[in-house]
């Protein structure tokens, strides 16, 4: 019997973000329609979402900026103040049934799959990795922040030694300040590096965090075009240094999807092969931990993407063709496709992308002899 556990719900569908938001898009029920077409899921690897309550969202946001986010939730309109206070309702941070309830629905389950891997199981939260969020304010499309979260409550278990690993295609700033000053987490992201790409503001090679040991935050800012031979390389790299001087008690791992080069949000070219690979040598290197999802703004290649991850979870063998249920549920997504010239049918036929072709630019081989240098110094 798998270990694996999926914790979701069909509910996001009516808890999604304002028209022509990036994130108005199906994202996990979607994956959970994709999985059952193709008969990927057993009934008792499913685990229904259940909302955090306030108090657990209090475990890292201010109580006004809460209160803020469940009025304006409530009265579907920006609370007097609150666009400039507290970043909610502009266009990045719309109000809409995502800002409270399909946030909360979210953490909730982070928190669920905290207490799954407490259990011995391998839990993967796809709606979790909202990895923006601040204290008391919303930014990049994130109102609570439940990584953040789910590592205080861990905390509040008396767990130290906590890893964060980010792989989404965007600096993890929320998680990073969040943890900047204490030495019970260590923040790693990989991500465009803010020169380009957002936040713009943090993601830099030097921000080493504040904590007493060597610095506990840890930014590898890639430049565009990253494919997977790059994206690999640096991966095996930096974990291996990382392992050396430091052994983490728990991980939790945020896997979004943007990073993928379907997605148009960001400038990576990385295969869902690339993708799997990254997350099997994760596991190589630190074990098993708490999976979260995270961006992803193309719902074919997220679904896919996702679906390898949940494959190599549950300890499944990958099928390589998308069978014609599955095709169905794929070709039923309506979203506002983002036009372009390449050709992406590939994706309703295959499930796992070709190998891809692509050798390591030397500006990236650079990169990672200065991360070694910030690891070891
Ligand atoms: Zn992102």
């Amino acid at each position: 019997m798998s270990r694996g556990r999926l914790i979701g719900s069909l509910r996001y569908r009516d808890l999604r973000y304002t028209k022509n938001h990036p994130l108005r898009i199906p994202r996990v029920s979607l994956l959970l329609e994709f999985l059952e077409a193709m008969d990927l899921i057993k009934e008792y690897e499913r685990v229904e979402s259940r909302p955090a309550t306030v108090e657990e969202i209090l475990l890292f946001h201010t109580k006004e900026y809460v209160e803020a986010l469940i009025e304006a939730d409530r009265c579907e309109c920006v609370p007097k103040g609150s666009r400039e206070r507290f970043n909610i309702g502009s266009y990045e941070n719309p109000v809409s049934p995502a800002t409270f309830r399909g946030s909360a629905l979210a953490t909730g389950s982070s928190i669920q799959a905290v207490d799954l891997f407490l259990q011995g199981f391998l839990p993967f939260n796809p709606a979790g990795g909202m990895h923006h969020a601040f204290r008391d304010r919303a930014n990049g499309f994130c109102f609570i922040n439940d990584p953040v979260i789910a590592i205080e409550y861990l905390r509040r278990k008396g767990f130290r030694n906590i890893l964060y690993i980010d792989l989404d295609a965007h600096h993890c700033d929320g998680v990073q300040e969040a943890f900047y000053e204490t030495d019970d987490v260590y923040v790693l992201s990989v991500h465009q590096s803010p020169e380009y790409a957002f936040p713009f503001r943090s993601g830099f090679l030097k921000e080493r965090g504040t904590g007493r040991g060597r610095g506990y935050n840890l930014n590898v800012p890639l430049p565009p075009g990253i494919n997977d031979a790059e994206f690999l390389f640096v991966l095996e790299k930096v974990l291996g240094y990382l392992s050396e001087v430091y052994r983490p008690r728990v991980l939790v791992l945020q896997l979004g999807t943007d990073l993928l080069k379907e997605d148009y949000l960001s400038k990576f070219e990385v295969t869902n092969r690339g993708f799997l690979e990254a997350f099997k040598l994760v596991r190589e290197v630190f074990g098993e931990g708490i999976y979260l999802g995270g961006g992803g703004y193309h719902p074919i290649a997220l679904a896919r993407a996702w679906t390898l991850i949940w494959c190599e979870i549950s300890g499944r063998g990958i099928p390589e063709r998308i069978n014609p249920e599955g095709r169905r549920v794929l070709e039923g997504v309506e979203w506002e496709e983002i036009e372009e010239d390449t050709d992406r049918s590939y994706m309703y036929d295959l499930l796992l992308d070709p190998p891809s072709e692509g050798h390591v630019r030397e500006e990236v081989k650079d990169l990672v002899s200065k991360v070694k240098a910030e690891i070891y110094s």
